[in-house]
């Protein structure tokens, strides 16, 4: 492999850490570092638009007889223009902003009026924001930014439509089951995904965070690992959100820390989508530039709540069977399937804002939530996520295919019993040690 691919690795493998470390000590309690985020920006995006670096790229993704080299080549391709698009310094002014704007309505936002208020206070930066990767991508020969990105994940604008068109009709249905009965049109997003995700408060006791490190060891024996030989912390702290898992150094340290104040079942599988992603850096491919996208990486970590979210790990790890079992795994499946179907509305909710960003957000959004859940929201508000995180949404949907079709794919191989050491020694020989050498939907989908 060429030395200068390799030097490019080696860098990012160290800007990679050194945010990870960043990170880790801001969910521990330390401040964010912004500074050093910014600083550790500014030397990736100038490595990425180094012109050597770009030749070289673009060089070896095609000329390449390695068909690794060749792949990491057309990756750091794929990156750099990933780069230009979301990093260009007048859209980063934009979602600073917006980040901004998000962060200040952190409590205000809990209320449908409070909401309406501050989406009216962003609405005109959330617009700008849209036109101006718009303008970028068309810069780039793209016809508006979902395309451009969309190329950069190596998806496409047709396939993912029809991916949409395939999946709503399997979880509207359930997704629907999900809402019955509570009054869901006069609800915020945000206040029908509580109480939706209230619907498992009854495993509460049964599944507390107190006891998941010992759940998660038990689990792992299963497998044939011994979770003391891992190299993989677990600790519970007071965060803002579910968790998070930073490796300070791949194959080596790899630190997960939950949220202390949950419980129930939702927490659990939380904790075994964490485990997943924290396996995957403790068995990762050699090369950083190999290591999975967003949506492969939350594929697989998710691959991990979904052997949780099967009968066979009830009973065998938590004694939980029969119809406790059961319950447990239809409101699952009905609170899955509501979030699935709220990010469809959500990926729909974008794409049309990219095809015409005049277009008015809450009329949208209203009849959007018409077409995917069947009811006539009254609150005029809709979901901000999209201005700050653009065309990630998407990604969620996928995650949740891959999970099907891996946890499909190794039952087919090993049969109903997936609790054994042979399935994690396929994960990590066919899917985690290799890397990312072709698109997820050539692998699987
Ligand atoms: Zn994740």
């Amino acid at each position: 492999m060429r030395e200068q691919l390799l030097q490019i690795d080696r860098d990012l493998e160290t800007l990679r850490a050194a945010e990870s470390l960043i990170y880790y000590r801001a969910d521990v309690g330390d401040a964010l570092d912004k500074d050093g985020l910014k600083s550790i920006c500014a030397r990736r995006r100038a490595l990425f638009a180094d012109p050597a670096n770009v030749a070289l790229a673009a060089r070896l993704a095609k000329t390449s007889t390695d068909p690794t080299e060749r792949r990491m080549a057309h990756l750091l391709s794929l990156e750099m223009l990933g780069a230009h698009l979301d990093e260009d310094p007048e859209v980063l002014k934009l979602r600073h902003e917006l980040e901004a704007a998000q962060y200040a309505s952190k409590d205000t936002r809990l209320t449908t009026e409070g909401m309406r208020s501050y989406l009216s206070s962003i609405e005109k930066c959330a617009r700008e924001r849209i036109r101006t990767a718009n303008a970028l991508a068309r810069r780039e020969g793209f016809e508006n930014y979902a395309v451009a990105k969309l190329a950069y994940q190596e998806y496409s604008l047709p396939a993912l439509m029809r991916t949409l068109d395939e999946v709503a009709p399997l979880y509207r249905p359930e997704a629907i089951a999900a809402i019955a009965g509570l009054d869901a049109p006069g609800l915020s997003a945000d206040e029908l995904d509580r109480v939706v995700k209230q619907r498992l408060s009854f495993t509460d006791e049964q599944f507390r965070a107190d006891d998941m490190a010992a759940v998660v060891e038990r689990t792992l024996a299963a497998f044939g690992v011994n979770w003391s030989e891992l190299p993989i912390s677990l600790e519970f702290r007071p965060l803002p959100w579910g968790g998070s898992v930073n490796a300070l150094e791949v194959g080596r340290d790899v630190r997960i820390v939950m949220n202390s104040r949950k419980n129930g079942f939702g927490l659990c599988t939380t904790v075994f989508h964490e485990l997943g992603h924290a396996l995957y850096y403790a068995y990762p491919p050699s090369h950083v530039l190999l290591l999975e996208g967003r949506e492969g990486r939350e594929g697989l970590a998710e691959m991990w709540s979904g052997i949780v979210e099967r009968a066979e790990w009830l009973d065998l790890v938590m004694g939980i069977r029969g119809s406790d079992a059961k319950r447990i795994l239809e409101e699952t499946n009905r609170i899955s399937a509501y979030v699935t179907m709220t990010f469809i509305r959500e990926a729909l909710f974008e794409l049309a804002l990219y095809d015409d960003p005049e277009l008015d957000f809450a009329p949208l959004w209203h009849a959007l939530t018409k077409k995917c859940f069947g009811f006539d929201e009254t609150t005029g508000v809709y979901s901000d996520f999209v201005f700050i995180w653009p065309m990630d949404i998407k990604d969620y949907i996928y995650i949740d295919l891959i999970r099907s079709a891996l946890l499909r794919r190794l039952e087919s191989r090993f049969g109903r019993e997936l609790m054994q050491p042979a399935v994690l020694q396929c994960l990590i020989s066919d899917y985690y040690r290799p890397g990312n050498l072709s698109p997820w939907h050539e692998r699987l989908l």
